[in-house]
């Protein structure tokens, strides 16, 4: 497997160089279960565990590698396994409150370097819900292309495509039918030899049929895999890394069609640029926007060059924001002193 097919860069490559351990290898986390990983690398697909020092080192669930993480490892290739030691710097990550009710990370897919934010075009196109997947893409450090499809189902794509401009300035907008197989060509730049891509959308917008269209002749190769799990039993499971047939990565995890907001107050600014913008020019610096004098957002609500809907998402979006910041703050308090804890006990046992 040629690495930089699937994504490799040269600065990965210094990272490995420069690296303490030596005799190790690059590889791309292609699937990740219950803490095992099915790492791609140069001499073929390994099975993979983190070293001992790399758990104790980790805190918490984002420190473990996540689908798309380039890792390094030593590998014990006649057994096709190795033990990974590192994680690359992730120039990109897309992640999700964790189950249960923790404002933990879990990252559900990294190094992505384009997201195709998918909408259909049919009746019910929804504003409201690109800004929210904008949001997530411009937090995620991915960028953003949208994608609306089944043109064939729409009698007005250029007002739509308007209506969609106006909420995603600068985004590059590309109407598609996997229908009619039109429109597809438009994708291609973002799919060239080494890029890697994820979709996001909400369920029936036509990611699969996308996806299809994507693999081509290559839709035979996806199918699932069998083998055993842990008990001995045959499951089926499958790659969550896809190699597209002009060379690009797609990854395509669970996680990546349900994912919850994650974000911070940068990803927000980014989304909502116009409305933090207006919000520096009003009055009072800690304006709440609702009926505070000389607040400029309320002006540009009467004047019609903001949505009163634009202006609610923001606000709506703002309270989801706090509430996960403050778990996350309880949540880091914690790990602190399980951290400390762990290292007390470890300077104790040395001493004996
Ligand atoms: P997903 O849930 O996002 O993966 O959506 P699917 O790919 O399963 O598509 C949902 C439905 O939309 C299916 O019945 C598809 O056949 C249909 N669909 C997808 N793309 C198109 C298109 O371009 N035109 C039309 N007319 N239907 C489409
Ligand atoms: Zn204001």
């Amino acid at each position: 497997m040629n690495l930089f097919m699937i994504g490799l860069k040269e600065d990965m490559k210094t990272e490995l160089a420069n690296f303490p351990k030596k005799e190790c290898i690059l590889g791309r986390v292609a699937l990740e279960h219950k803490r095992m990983y099915r790492v791609w690398t140069e001499e073929g697909e390994l099975l993979c565990e983190v070293s001992g020092k790399f758990s104790f080192e980790s805190a918490s669930r984002e420190d473990f590698p996540a689908v798309g993480d380039w890792v390094i490892l030593s590998s014990r290739k006649e057994e096709g396994t190795g033990t990974i030691h590192a994680i690359l710097p992730r120039f990109s990550k897309f992640s999700r409150k964790a189950a249960g009710n923790t404002a933990e990370e879990q990252i559900v897919a990294a190094n992505v370097d384009t997201v195709f934010l998918v909408n259909s075009l049919n009746d019910d196109l929804n504003v409201r819900r690109i800004e929210r997947y904008l949001l997530l893409a411009w937090e995620s450090g991915a960028n953003p292309v949208i994608v609306l499809t089944k043109t064939d189902l729409c009698e007005n794509v250029a007002s739509k495509v308007a209506e969609v401009e106006a909420v995603a300035l600068g985004v590059p907008i590309i109407p598609v039918s996997a229908e009619l197989n039109e429109g597809l060509d438009k994708l291609k730049p973002y799919l060239e030899e080494g890029k890697t891509v994820a979709l996001l959308g909400s369920s029936g917008v036509g990611k699969s049929t996308l996806t299809n269209s994507l693999l081509g002749e290559k839709k035979q190769a996806v199918k699932e895999i069998r083998e055993d799990d842990d008990k001995g039993r045959h499951t089926t499971t499958h790659r969550e890394l896809v190699l597209l047939p002009g060379g690009a990565v797609l990854i395509d995890t669970p996680g990546m069609r349900e994912l919850q907001l994650w974000e911070s107050q940068e990803g927000l600014a980014g989304a909502f640029s116009d409305i933090e913008e207006l919000g520096g020019s009003c009055r009072f610096r800690d304006c709440r926007h609702t009926d505070e004098p000389g607040c400029a957002v309320r002006e540009a609500i009467r004047s019609g060059i903001l949505t009163e809907e634009r202006l609610s998402s923001y606000n709506k979006l703002q309270k989801e924001l706090a509430f996960i910041e403050r778990k996350a703050d309880k949540r880091a308090q914690i790990e602190e002193k399980k951290r400390w804890k762990a290292i007390n006990k470890q300077i104790k046992t040395k001493k004996k």
